[in-house]
């Protein structure tokens, strides 16, 4: 007897699952990693670049003049001569602060002297400079200081405390000795307008910090840290980042990942920070992950279908392929037919006789119809095993059909055959589980046939089954011989 191995499907069906996920989901986001290289590689080596360059060359134009107005102020013969014969005629000194405000178009102009502490305006003397006054510290700065000249962000008292960007030059006398501090300030709004429409327009973060980490400009008012040592994400690289002049970074704030160039600016002792979260630049390419994922799960989803439906398929083939009836375990018609041409060409070849049997339960309807059809089903079952139980091992038996039975007896003859043929009659008759089921018993009715020479298995049985029917006919649970 042959016995073919099913398939199973469901572990076929998992992993054909997970190796169409593990492929998908490995390519899809390799190459999203990849896109993400290339894009966050373009906004450090080129945007953000690019952008501090405008930026840098649109400040510079804004700051340089007031710087270099500045510095001829500190060089300046009149307010050194001026300053050094005493101070006397202040209207000189304020008519000079006007005429370079003027002239230049800065936002205000002053004068600080060291020797009287006074704080010269265009509009007069404004005021005593004092070393307790908080608001006057930057000028004991500048005093102390090396270079000649800074750039101090502060709130202009002058001008209703404006957020004002002053240039502090020291002035020398000839001597080089220090006679005070003059300059010009220029507002912060229009270095902010100019920020804010860089930001706009380019959608990244624009802001300049000093040399200590103090942000001083950003086009956001509310900055919320003021000083990048305390910003989260910047806190660790600030050191870093304010020791070397130029470079790229990255950090982690607020759940984001930003990217950031810095640009020293010699000119101003500032930090130019352009700052862009990789989100929104990654927000195309990730709406593309998404639909890749989601065309993955359905193709693989209808992979995994399809492979399902194939099995299923290929699995009823398999099963109509079996060699064995369910319910009775017997040899199906099928396989049979295999062993039936054998069987014959075998016989033919040795010159045995060889008969066949095809029996039929009598009046097997009326059995399913009084006791169910799964008594019916049971009957089968005991007549199966009745016959296999009184046939000898080299006899086949197989279920020929619904309540049908075809057996080829080897080496045996119309008579033998009558014989056996009669012997399971009286078997199947007597059994007494069949009567168990059933209490009027089971009974079968038999035809027999001798193969003659050179007949075909389809000539055989149909004799077989003449001899079935004269038995059906004469009146059932006997068995007839073909002739
Ligand atoms: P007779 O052969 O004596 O002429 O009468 P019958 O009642 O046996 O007539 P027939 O051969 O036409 O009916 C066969 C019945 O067997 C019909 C069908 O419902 C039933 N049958 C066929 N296969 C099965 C099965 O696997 N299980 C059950 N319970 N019944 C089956
Ligand atoms: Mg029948
Ligand atoms: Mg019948």
């Amino acid at each position: 007897m042959f016995r073919i191995a099913l398939p199973r499907k469901r572990p076929v069906l998992l992993l054909v699952t997970l190796v169409l996920a593990l492929g998908f989901l490995g390519t899809t986001l390799v190459s999203y990693q990849v896109s993400r290289q290339a894009i966050r590689d373009s906004i450090l080596t080129q945007e953000l670049p690019l952008t501090s360059d405008t930026v840098y060359s649109e400040i510079l134009k804004d700051l340089v003049r007031p710087i270099y107005v500045a510095s001829m102020m500190g060089n300046d013969t009149f307010l050194r001569d001026w300053t050094l014969s005493g101070e006397h005629d202040k209207t000189q000194v304020t008519r000079y602060l006007a005429e370079i405000m003027a002239r230049y178009g800065a936002f205000t102009s002053f004068f600080v002297s060291a020797a009287t502490h006074n704080y010269y305006h265009p509009s007069g003397v404004l005021k005593q400079i004092s070393a307790l006054e908080p608001r006057d510290l930057w000028y004991f700065r500048v005093r102390g200081m090396k270079e000649p000249y800074e750039i101090n962000v502060d709130q202009d008292m002058a001008n209703h405390d404006l957020l004002t960007i002053f240039i502090n030059y020291r002035v020398l006398d000839y001597q080089g000795r220090y006679l005070g501090v003059a300059g010009v300030g220029l507002t912060v709004e229009a270095v902010r307008t100019a920020i804010a429409k860089y930001q706009e327009r380019f959608d990244r973060r624009i802001s300049f910090v000093d040399a200590q980490g103090r942000i001083l400009l950003s086009a956001d008012h509310g900055q919320r840290e003021t000083n990048i040592h305390f910003m989260e994400g910047l806190r660790d690289q600030a050191p870093a980042l304010l020791g070397t002049k130029n470079g790229s970074y990255e950090y982690e704030s607020g759940g984001q990942t930003h990217l950031l160039n810095v640009r020293y600016i010699p000119e101003l002792k500032w930090f130019l920070f352009v700052d862009k979260t990789e989100d929104r630049a990654l927000a195309g390419i990730r709406r593309t992950l998404y639909v890749n994922l989601a065309v993955c799960l359905a193709v693989t989803f209808l992979v995994v279908c399809i492979t399902g439906m194939v099995l299923t398929r290929y699995q009823n083939r398999v099963e109509e392929m079996a060699t064995t009836d369910k319910l009775t375990g017997l040899l199906n018609r099928q396989t049979l037919d295999v062993l039936f041409q054998q069987a014959i060409s075998l016989a033919q070849r040795a010159g045995e006789p060889l008969a066949v049997l095809l029996a039929d339960i009598d009046y097997f309807k009326a059995v399913n119809d009084r006791h169910g059809h799964l008594a019916g089903d049971g009957a089968l079952k005991c007549v199966a095993a009745c016959l296999r139980q009184n046939l000898r091992a080299s006899d086949t038996v197989c279920r020929w059909g619904g309540e049908e039975f075809l057996m080829i007896l080897k080496n045996c003859d119309a008579q033998a055959g009558r014989a056996l043929a009669e012997k399971l009659r009286q078997a199947v008759e007597a059994d007494a589980e069949l009567r168990a089921l059933t209490p009027d018993g089971v009974t079968l009715s038999f035809g027999v046939a001798q193969l003659s020479a050179g007949e075909t298995e389809e000539n055989l049985v149909g004799r077989a089954d003449k001899a079935l029917y004269e038995a059906k006919l004469a009146g059932r649970n006997r068995v007839c011989v073909a002739d």
